[in-house]
C-alpha cells in the first residue's frame, strides 16, 4: 500500500477484516487519469468471493465481537480522529481526487473538507439524545429505543468519489453499524487514502471494510447477500432498480440516491446577473457530472432574448483543462466511454431538431474533454430533455406562465432537485411548494449542507442521506413496554 508520490504508479490492495489484502483471484485493474489518459495506479480487482469475506468479517464484528455494544462516545472519538486526519492530509487527498476523477483541485479540496465535516457532524450526533417515552394506560411505561441496523453494504459512484462514500460511512459508523463499502471501479483512490486513515484510527477488525471491483460482481454480491442487513446505493436509476431487485429476496433495507434531470426555473423578474451566474454553475460544475445538476433551464419567454446570448457567451468563455491548473473551470469527463455516451446524446439532440447554440465537440487534446454545450428549441418529448445525460449539456425550455413553468418542471420521472430565480418571494415559495423534488433552492443553486437531508422524490431515490434524517436511516426503532404493576394479566383463564 501507499504511493511514493501521488504522481507515480502504485499498487493498492483492499481492506478486509482489519488487514490490507489483495483480491483472492490476484486480478488487478488500471486506474486512469481522465485529463491525460495515463495509468496512475493499479488496484486489486475484487470479486464476489472477496465481498463475501468482507461481509462475514462485518457480520462477526457486529454480532459476535462487540461492535453492536460499542458506546456512542467510543464511536464519536474514532470518527473525530478520521475528521482530523482528513484535514491534515487535505492537499495530498485532494490531489489524488483530481488525478483520478478529473475535477478541479479547488473542488477536490472542498470535497475533502466536506468529508471531514461529515465525520465531525456524525461524531457529534452519535452522543446526542435518541429515543422517546410515551404516556400509555394500563400501568405501563412505553418507550422507543434506536439500535444500529447491523451490517451495511454501501455502493457509490465516481462523480464525488470521496464524499459519496463518506456521507454513507460516517452516519452508519456513528449509528453503530459495521460497513462494507465499494467505490466505483473507475475512482477508488481517494477512498483507499481514507482507509489508510481508518486503518490507523483504532477500529476493531471487521468494522469497516473496503472491497474494490465491478458492479456486476462485487456490487451484486453486496446487494443480494442475505447476511447484509441494509444496502445503501448511490448511482444511476437503472442500477438502482437492479439493486432493489437483488435486495428483495432477503427483504433487505435499502437506501437509494439516484439520477435526476433537474429544472432551474428563471422568471423575468429575477436578478439577471445572479440567475445567469447560477444557470452556468448549475450545469457546468463538475462537468455536469452531478446528480442534482440544473440540466434543464426553464426560462421565462420574456427574458429569452436578453438571457440566452449572455449565457452562451459566458459558456464559451469557460476554461476547460486539467483540474490541476488553477485557472481551469471545467475538467475532463470521467472516461472515454462516458464521453462517447455524452457525444451520442449531442447527436441525438441534433437529430431530434433541437438547435445547438454552442459546444457539442470533443476538445482536440489528450484527455476526455468536451466543450460546454447548450441546446435550445427543445420540446418536452425529446430524449435530451427527458433523459439524464450526466455531462456539460444544458437544454433550454421556455414558459409563459407560472403554471406552465411548474408543469414543465415536474414533467419528468425524476425528482431530485430544482431551483427558482425570482424577486417575488411569494411566487418563489409557491413554485417550490409545487416542485416534486427533494432538494430545492431559491435564488441559488447547488448549495447544500451536511446538516440538511439529501435525497429524491419519484425515481430519484428512496430515503435520505445527511443530517438527522441520514442518521436515522442506519437505525432500527424498537418499542419497549415495561410493566409497572407486576402481576398476572388474567387474560387467559383468568379471574
Ligand atoms: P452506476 O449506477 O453505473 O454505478 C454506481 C455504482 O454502482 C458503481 O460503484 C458501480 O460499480 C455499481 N454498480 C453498477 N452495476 C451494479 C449492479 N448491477 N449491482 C450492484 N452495483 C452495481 O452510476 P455511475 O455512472 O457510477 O454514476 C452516475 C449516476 O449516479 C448518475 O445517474 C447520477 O445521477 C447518480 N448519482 C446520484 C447521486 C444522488 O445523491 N442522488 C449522487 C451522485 C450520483
Amino acid at each position: 500500500m501507499g504511493a511514493n508520490s501521488a504522481y507515480t504508479i502504485y499498487s493498492e490492495p483492499m481492506y478486509i477484516d482489519g488487514q490490507w489484502k489483495d483480491s483472492g483471484s490476484g486480478k488487478t485493474r488500471q486506474i486512469i487519469n481522465p485529463a491525460t489518459e495515463e495509468v496512475i495506479a493499479v488496484v486489486s480487482e475484487g470479486d464476489a468471493e472477496d465481498a463475501k469475506q468482507a461481509i462475514e468479517a462485518a457480520r462477526r464484528a457486529f454480532y459476535e465481537d462487540g461492535w453492536q455494544d460499542s458506546s456512542a462516545r467510543e464511536r464519536a472519538v474514532l470518527l473525530t480522529r478520521i475528521a482530523d486526519k482528513l484535514e491534515e492530509r487535505l492537499e495530498e487527498i485532494a490531489v489524488v481526487e483530481t488525478l483520478n476523477n478529473g475535477k478541479t483541485l479547488r473542488e477536490a479540496r472542498h470535497d475533502v473538507l466536506d468529508a471531514a465535516d461529515q465525520f465531525r457532524y456524525y461524531a457529534g450526533l452519535a452522543t446526542k439524545p435518541h429515543g422517546q417515552i410515551y404516556d400509555v394506560p394500563d400501568h405501563m411505561q412505553a418507550m422507543v429505543i434506536a439500535e444500529p441496523v447491523g451490517v451495511v453494504s454501501q455502493i457509490v459512484p465516481w462523480n464525488y468519489p470521496l464524499v459519496m462514500a463518506t456521507q454513507k460511512m460516517a452516519p452508519a459508523l456513528a449509528a453503530g453499524c459495521t460497513v462494507v463499502i465499494k467505490p466505483a471501479e473507475q475512482t477508488p483512490l481517494s477512498v483507499i487514502k481514507l482507509f489508510e486513515i481508518i486503518g490507523e484510527a483504532g477500529f476493531p477488525p471487521g468494522v469497516v471494510n473496503l472491497v474494490l471491483g465491478a458492479g456486476q460482481t462485487v456490487g451484486e454480491e453486496l446487494a443480494s447477500n442475505p447476511s447484509v442487513d441494509k444496502v445503501s446505493f448511490t448511482g444511476g436509476s437503472k442500477t438502482g432498480k437492479l439493486i432493489m431487485k437483488a435486495a428483495a429476496d432477503s427483504i433487505k433495507k435499502i437506501g437509494l440516491e439516484l439520477g435526476g434531470k433537474s429544472p432551474n426555473i428563471v422568471f423575468a423578474d429575477a436578478d439577471f446577473e445572479t440567475a445567469l451566474d447560477y444557470a452556468l454553475y448549475a450545469i457546468f460544475a463538475n462537468q455536469g457530472q452531478v446528480c442534482s445538476a440544473g440540466s434543464r433551464l426553464l426560462l421565462d419567454e420574456a427574458l429569452y432574448d436578453r438571457f440566452v446570448p449572455a449565457l452562451v457567451k459566458k459558456a464559451q468563455d469557460i476554461r476547460v483543462g486539467s483540474g490541476k491548473e488553477p485557472e481551469t473551470v471545467m475538467g475532463p469527463l470521467i472516461t472515454e466511454e462516458h464521453l462517447q455516451r455524452v457525444l451520442e446524446y449531442i447527436e441525438i439532440g441534433k437529430q431530434e431538431g433541437a438547435t445547438l447554440l454552442c459546444g457539442g465537440n470533443r476538445i482536440n487534446r489528450r484527455g476526455y474533454f468536451l466543450e460546454p454545450t447548450i441546446f435550445t428549441d427543445t420540446t418536452p418529448d425529446m430524449r435530451i430533455v427527458k433523459e439524464e445525460i450526466f455531462g456539460p449539456v444544458l437544454v433550454i425550455q421556455t414558459f409563459k406562465t407560472e403554471e406552465e413553468a411548474v408543469k414543465l418542471a415536474n414533467d419528468t420521472p425524476y425528482g431530485l432537485a430544482g431551483a427558482v430565480f425570482t424577486s417575488d418571494a411569494a411566487r418563489a415559495m409557491r413554485v417550490i411548494r409545487k416542485l416534486r423534488a427533494g432538494i430545492t433552492w431559491i435564488n441559488t443553486y447547488h448549495a447544500t449542507y451536511n446538516e440538511a437531508p439529501w435525497g429524491g422524490y419519484k425515481q430519484s431515490g428512496i430515503g435520505r442521506e445527511l443530517g438527522t434524517y441520514g442518521f436515522s436511516e442506519y437505525l432500527e426503532v424498537k418499542q419497549v413496554n415495561i410493566n409497572l404493576d407486576v402481576k398476572p394479566s388474567g387474560w387467559i383463564n383468568g379471574n
